[in-house]
């Protein structure tokens, strides 16, 4: 993780521009706009709320919250308080975007409705907030560079040297201001505020340059304009559990060297902050007492934008920031604060097993782990995870590691469902085979989500039609590397197969990416109702988001639905699935989905698909759909 972020804030920009109002009806139109015309959004004067967190990776008391839900937990006290709120964030490496980057060491990449492949923190904010945001709202060192480069070689430099200062920094600065701007919560016009979160270290090289520009920008907007917030890590140490001040000390002295001094210190720590301890932290950190605040552990994530509340965070923001006339005197948090102890209450367990690849690093399946956790919101239900690494439950480990192998078995048994996720490469999926089929066979509700649904074909290819070795096309094409094998190989039959318009050569950016339709069958070859379509409402056509370059084998679809998998779900040309079930007579819930329900799931809008799982699995599934009307 990261051990310093940067968070700005814009507001009412509205007020104070006039821009083409064709320019702001809504985000998806928007995105559809040239890039080079957003440019001309830039002059005016905003507000600007910077966050750092200052301490290397955060120790593991922290492990279900840290600077990107404190961020978006601010972004929520705001929204409450009646302000339109967007949000950005800057990762300071130099890919262009989190694609092509190992989920082990960075978490998931989280994906967006125009396909971006971004930082997981774009999913909190997405979800926090209510928004949905674009590619453009997550700026990494990669982007920044690049469109420098493109403009040098277009020649808009007009033959000056081209340099970090000011050119980067100036970009930097511009693509800020441009994407502030986009409507990102449904409603028409700019947002009233913008959240811009800085990942990387105070004192990176990395970073700096975007320090640089942020210490520019506070003159360009104003100060009255700019907030900037420090999240700092304050450990608690020994048996007296004596709170330390210094690694925040040294951070905000960090940050002044680069010229910035923050205006509010946040406080993460285990325990709340004491009054001595931010006291300390005010003499030597230049800010006021009033102003370092206590984001301690908390029962549940939905408590944060409470406690930051309680604390007066949003009257700070509103005098700083001069935002008497738009903002609220005081956030409304009822439904929130409702949220937030109905999570504390529920005493009924739903215990979901999550069978993948990437176990140990639980912010590899973070959506995945959120749709869960908003579903058994939904649920009333309390909800346990276990992790089960795919290859522990393969013959392999068997033989080299009997009792770990039956200890992956001995959680898959006891478990009340199962979700087998997205990934790529060979690693763990017989195991997941393995898993689809005990679950086929016990009747064991399971959600497949992406490479889960096609393993799910897999498995009925292989143990109901017979089809033994049949694999997908991305697991056997090692032996295509070969020369004579490899032409054999080609002419295999796969179940999963390569899909035709991906570029087998370039890697970033180039999966069938983002929201995309699915035609829903309400009613399954044999006329009866499907679960897709009772889960989705009715709804004949759904758009959820996409990542993926290998397809259901479309010559396998006719056998495998007389086999009964119902491919129920269809692309606009109805040749490639999107979502498989078994029919409830046969399974009480076995669902499977080609797309990645869990992007779009919401704290109190759960995702269909998820919802199911966790109703089938803590045994209210047949309840929800009678009084839905469906059955
Ligand atoms: N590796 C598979 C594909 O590319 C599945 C991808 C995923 O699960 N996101 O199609």
């Amino acid at each position: 993780m990261p051990w310093f972020t940067i968070q700005i804030l814009f507001p009412q920009a509205a007020k104070l521009l006039s821009i083409p109002l064709s320019l702001a009806s809504t985000t998806l139109s928007l995105q559809r706009i040239p890039w080079d015309t957003i440019t001309a959004l830039t002059f005016f004067p905003f507000l600007f709320l910077a966050i750092c967190l200052s301490y290397p990776s955060l120790p593991p008391s922290f492990p279900y919250y840290t600077q990107g839900i404190t961020i978006s937990s601010i972004g929520r006290l705001l929204k409450q308080s009646g302000l339109r709120v967007t949000s950005i964030k800057i990762d300071p490496y130099l890919n262009t975007d989190a694609g092509t980057m190992s989920p082990f060491e960075h978490g998931e990449v989280f994906v967006l409705n125009d396909g971006g492949e971004v930082d997981l923190d774009l999913g909190n904010y997405e979800r926090f907030l209510s928004l949905t945001l674009s590619k453009h709202h997550n700026i990494t060192t990669g982007k920044v560079y690049n469109e420098v480069i493109l403009r040098e070689r277009r020649g808009d430099y007009l033959g000056k040297t081209v340099q970090v200062v000011p050119h980067v920094t100036d970009e930097i600065q511009n693509w800020i201001e441009r994407v502030a701007f986009l409507p990102v919560d449904g409603s028409e016009g700019p947002p009233d505020v913008c959240l811009v979160e800085v990942g990387g270290t105070v004192g990176d090289i990395e970073s700096s340059v975007f320090l640089e520009a942020l210490r520019q920008f506070q003159f360009r907007v104003g100060r009255e304009n700019f907030c900037l917030l420090f999240v700092s890590l304050v450990p608690v140490l020994g048996s007296v559990g004596e709170q330390k001040t210094k690694p925040t000390q040294h951070g905000v002295k960090e940050l002044r060297t680069v010229g910035l001094s923050p205006d509010v210190i946040i406080c993460r720590s285990s325990n709340r902050v004491e009054l001595s301890t931010r006291e300390k932290i005010s003499v030597f950190c230049h800010c006021p007492p009033s102003h370092v605040l206590s984001v301690h552990d908390v029962s549940n994530i939905y408590h944060v934008p409470i406690i930051l509340a309680e604390q007066n965070l949003h009257g700070l923001l509103r005098k700083h920031l001069q935002l008497e006339a738009v903002m609220t005197p005081e956030p409304d948090l009822a439904r929130w604060t409702e949220l937030a102890t109905s999570v504390d209450l529920f005493t009924e367990e739903v215990k979901i097993a999550i069978v993948g690849k990437y176990t140990g690093l639980s912010d590899s399946y973070l959506s995945v782990l959120k749709a869960l956790k908003h579903a058994s919101i939904a649920g009333k239900r309390a909800l346990e995870i276990c992790w089960v690494e795919a290859s522990d439950l393969e013959e392999e480990t068997e033989k080299g590691d009997k009792e770990k192998w039956l200890a992956a078995w001995k959680v898959i048994e006891e478990v009340d469902g199962i979700v087998v996720p997205g990934g790529f490469g060979t690693r763990g999926v017989e195991g997941k085979i393995l898993t689809v089929e005990y679950a086929r066979k016990r009747g064991k509700p399971i959600l497949g989500v992406c490479l889960g649904m096609q393993v799910m074909v897999i498995e009925h290819c292989r143990n109901v039609l017979g089809m033994k070795g049949i694999n997908s096309e991305e697991f056997a094409a090692k032996a295509e590397d070969g020369g004579k094998e490899g032409e054999q190989q080609q002419k295999q039959l796969h179940a999963v197969v390569f899909m035709p318009e991906i570029n087998q050569a370039v890697m970033g950016g180039t999966m069938r990416l983002g929201a995309r339709p699915t035609h829903v069958s309400l009613r399954n070859a044999k006329k009866e109702l499907t679960l897709a379509g009772q889960l989705y409402k009715g709804s004949e056509e759904v758009w959820e988001r996409h990542r993926h370059r290998y397809e259901v084998n479309p010559e396998l679809v006719g056998s495998l639905e007389e086999a009964g998998l119902h491919f129920v779900g269809k692309d606009e040309t109805k040749t490639r699935m999107e979502i498989v079930e078994l029919d409830r007579g046969v399974h009480p819930f076995f669902f499977g989905t080609q797309y990645h329900p869990e992007f779009q799931s919401r704290p109190l809008e759960p995702s269909p698909p998820f919802l199911g799982l966790i109703l089938a699995a803590s045994g209210q599934l047949p309840e929800y759909l009678k009084a839905a009307g469906a059955n």
